[in-house]
């Protein structure tokens, strides 16, 4: 017998579980019928939902027993929803999708081939073109993508999403690591393991609205770029050795007019530039370092990744049900 857990992070997806639903059921039918000795687990994890994504995970969770669903206390993003999800997830073969079907469930039976029977440890898809979406958008996340490869040594895939089948190892080595600030991106690219990219068109979402601002957006690529490179600690120092350099340039400069012309209270304009320049490289840096320095603070309390408020065993008739 083999599980597969499907791990869904929900925020605010009223309008679309119901959809979702039906679509993974039709897939999970078909994949049962072919396949003999398979079994499927939905784990969905309400992210702190304002709106009635609960109930209808309660609704699902009483009628059809390979429903789970954990609740967060509040909205604790993605990324702790699917770490959650990870860690409790009981299945063989693990799969994280989005629940506005913009990861089309019909690959997951083409996943389960790739890692069952062609070696791979994990299959994922990327998108090709990003269809759909807004024009400085794109152009945003491909400059992302460039200059993260360019400064950090863990490879991030343009278009690669968090549309993943992966081995019951592989997951493992993912939950071993513990870091409070979870870029998933790169966490499943830092382990490492074998890797089968699909490639598709960029599917839109089936109905509800993105949650993902520009602003949150450009948070997370920052999130991303503090917690595997340490480049920008190296562009601290280099903007300080350039403004050292710069500096010097203008002592010479001054130096030698002085020593020509005289100079009674003349250059004030070069005084105010080089103080604002070099006061300006100064807050600079200790903006990079405060970054780092901020990472490590939330780490070192050692806070938990997420708080759970509710699971489907409150919904679920006490009876012994241990698989
Ligand atoms: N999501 C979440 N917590 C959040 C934001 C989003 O669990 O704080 C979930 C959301 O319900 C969806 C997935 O993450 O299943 C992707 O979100 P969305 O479709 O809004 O992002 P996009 O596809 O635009 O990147
Ligand atoms: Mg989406």
């Amino acid at each position: 017998m083999e599980l597969i857990s499907i791990i869904v992070p929900c925020y605010n997806e009223q309008e679309v579980l119901p959809l979702y639903y039906e679509e993974i059921k039709k897939i999970m039918r078909s994949m049962t019928e072919n396949e003999t000795g398979l079994s499927f687990e939905l784990l969905f994890i309400n992210d702190g939902s304002k709106d009635k994504t609960i109930d209808i995970l309660r609704d699902m969770a009483s009628s059809d027993s390979r429903v789970r669903y954990i609740s967060f206390s509040r909205n604790f993003g993605k990324e702790a929803g699917m770490f959650a999800g990870l860690q409790n997830a009981k299945g063989d073969y693990i799969v994280v999708m989005d629940a506005d079907l913009q990861h089309p469930p019909e690959f997951i039976p083409k996943m389960y081939d790739y890692v069952k029977n062609q070696g791979y440890d994990c299959a994922t898809t990327r998108r090709v073109s990003r269809k759909g979406e807004s024009k400085i958008r794109s152009w945003f996340a491909r400059k992302f993508y460039k200059l993260m490869n360019k400064i950090s040594q863990t490879e991030i895939v343009d278009g690669a999403q968090d549309f993943r089948f992966m081995t019951r190892q592989m997951v493992d080595a993912i939950l071993d690591m513990k870091e409070y600030n979870r870029f998933s991106k790169g966490i499943f690219s830092w382990v490492g393991f074998s890797t089968k990219y699909i490639e598709y068109e960029n599917v839109e979402r089936a109905a509800g609205t993105t949650t993902w601002s520009f602003k949150n957006l450009f948070m997370y690529s920052l999130e991303g770029i503090f917690a595997f490179s340490t480049a920008p600690l190296a562009i601290a120092s280099f903007l300080g050795v350039l403004s050292c350099l710069i500096a010097f340039i203008i002592i010479m400069f001054v130096v030698v007019k002085t020593i020509f012309f005289g100079e009674a209270v003349q250059g004030f304009p070069t005084t105010v530039c080089a103080i604002f320049f070099v006061g300006g490289l100064q807050l600079f840096c200790t903006g990079i370092l405060g970054q780092y320095l901020s990472k490590t603070y939330l780490e070192t309390k050692g806070r938990p990744v997420y708080i759970i408020k509710e699971t489907e065993n409150s919904v679920r008739k006490q009876t012994p049900e241990d698989e």
